[in-house]
């Protein structure tokens, strides 16, 4: 706390010291704040081991949070006083950039400090939680709506049987063989890199990792180890469906998770010395804009004529699968993706306590078409992440949204629009800007 009054002090006086009123705020001011925000953050991760997703900034501030070693109310109140701090309005500075900096540590701590109070014991509806974490406002889907989606996905799927039956019995024909499944991954990576890097310039020596691992609550993750490094972890527990590797190797690599950390990486902390970014946490507004952009981030590599054609005439015959599939299952796929949002309203209901686990468990199956095993999974994973899942595909749509109006109807536009929205601090609440 000694610490945040001196910060109080120094932000005060640096202001104090301007000679008059209309000059312009330094933008300095933010680096202190930025600092203990950091910290703020590392001091939380003690607590919420999923909190702190990646940090690769500064072993002085991971060494300056050991030694303060803050309970969870003590970082809220920090996290409160630094909002306080930075005020309601952002002061006009003269770099646009530094102005989102700053209603981006605002937002970012405000989630922070929702984060510690539900720690503590505090009750949010699904909606609240999303507001409080993410900045988001998640839609309100019907049964109905679902309903219609799956009589879409019945004439899709004909035969005889449940359709929830008929529709695992077309995705275990996509399933990758075993010893396949490595070579697939790769093709479908060195393609998901080539695209990207047809538009957009990465920074020089970024590369990852690629494991296959068992056991975990989620399917595919991106570790962000700094240095434009990352490690990806691919979940076999589940044989692989086909289309999976398209969808991992944009989302988890290119130009999905490792490519928007490395050129924040890049940007922000190399280029302009902005700490706060080496510092990643979950739960925050920053996943929102991190999960959409790497699920909108399939679409930009692999627009979906040129994906089905991909898989098709490649993948199909590398996984050694009926080709003759490829069309019908790119259908399936446009329908089950806005089931998805099916994931959103049983997170939802079960959350809020209306649902138990195994009725939780079932709904997923009977919207979402998961296996009894993946819905137990899934159910599993909503324990842990919560509203989380809002992210997904919310964030996918609204991403996609400000990226094809901003990027003004060509690809090229939207390749300089997508680029641009991975390398500046910005917040879901600015995504919804210019919708009509
Ligand atoms: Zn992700």
């Amino acid at each position: 706390m000694r610490l945040t009054v001196t910060l109080a002090f120094a932000v005060v006086a640096s202001m104090a010291c301007r000679p008059s009123a209309p000059a312009a705020p330094d933008p300095h001011a933010l680096d202190p704040i930025a600092r203990r925000y950091v910290v703020l953050g590392l001091n939380l991760g003690r607590s919420d081991p999923n909190y702190v997703d990646a940090y690769y900034g500064p072993d002085s501030l991971k060494a300056a949070a050991t030694a303060e070693s803050l309970g969870v109310p003590q970082v809220r109140a920090a996290a409160e006083s630094l909002i306080a701090m930075l005020g309601d309005s952002v002061p006009a500075y003269t770099d646009s950039l530094v102005r989102m900096r700053h209603r981006y540590l605002r937002v970012q701590l405000g989630s922070m400090a929702a984060r510690a109070g539900m720690l503590m014991g505090d009750k949010l509806s699904f909606d609240q939680e999303a507001a409080a974490l993410y900045d988001a406002k998640p839609p309100l889907f019907s049964d109905a709506h679902f309903d219609s989606l799956l009589a879409r996905l019945d004439s899709l799927l004909p035969g005889k049987g449940a359709l929830a039956d008929r529709y695992q019995r077309f995705r275990e024909r996509l399933n990758i063989p075993a010893a396949k499944v490595d070579t697939v991954f790769k093709t479908a990576i060195a393609a998901c890199r080539a695209r990207t890097l047809a538009h957009i310039p990465l920074p020089p020596g970024e590369r990852f990792d690629l494991e296959y691992v068992k056991g975990t609550s989620w399917n595919a993750y991106n570790w962000y180890k700094g240095q434009y490094h990352s490690l990806i972890q691919v979940n076999l527990d589940f044989p692989v469906a086909l289309d999976r590797a398209i969808d991992l190797a944009c989302h988890e690599g290119y130009p999905g998770h490792h490519v928007y950390n490395a050129l924040l990486e890049q940007a922000l902390m190399r280029e302009r010395g902005w700490v706060e970014i080496s510092m990643y946490p979950l739960f925050s507004p920053q996943s929102f804009i991190a999960e959409g952009s790497a699920n909108y981030g399939i679409d930009m590599a692999f627009p979906l004529a040129e994906r089905t054609a991909f898989e098709r005439d490649s993948l199909f015959p590398l996984a050694g699968l009926d080709t003759s599939l490829a069309e019908r299952n790119a259908a399936v796929r446009q329908v089950v993706e806005r089931l998805n949002y099916a994931r959103n309203e049983v997170a939802r209901r079960y959350l809020e306590g209306q649902l138990d686990s195994a009725k939780a468990a079932a709904a997923m199956s009977r919207y979402w078409l998961s296996s009894p095993s993946a819905s137990a999974k899934t159910v599993r994973f909503i324990d842990t992440y919560r509203s989380y899942v809002i992210n997904y595909n919310l964030g996918k749509d609204l991403v996609a949204g400000w990226v094809e109006r901003t990027g003004g109807g060509t690809e090229a536009g939207r390749w300089k629009a997508f680029q641009a929205l991975l390398s500046a601090p910005h917040l879901p609440r600015e995504l919804e800007q210019g919708r009509q």
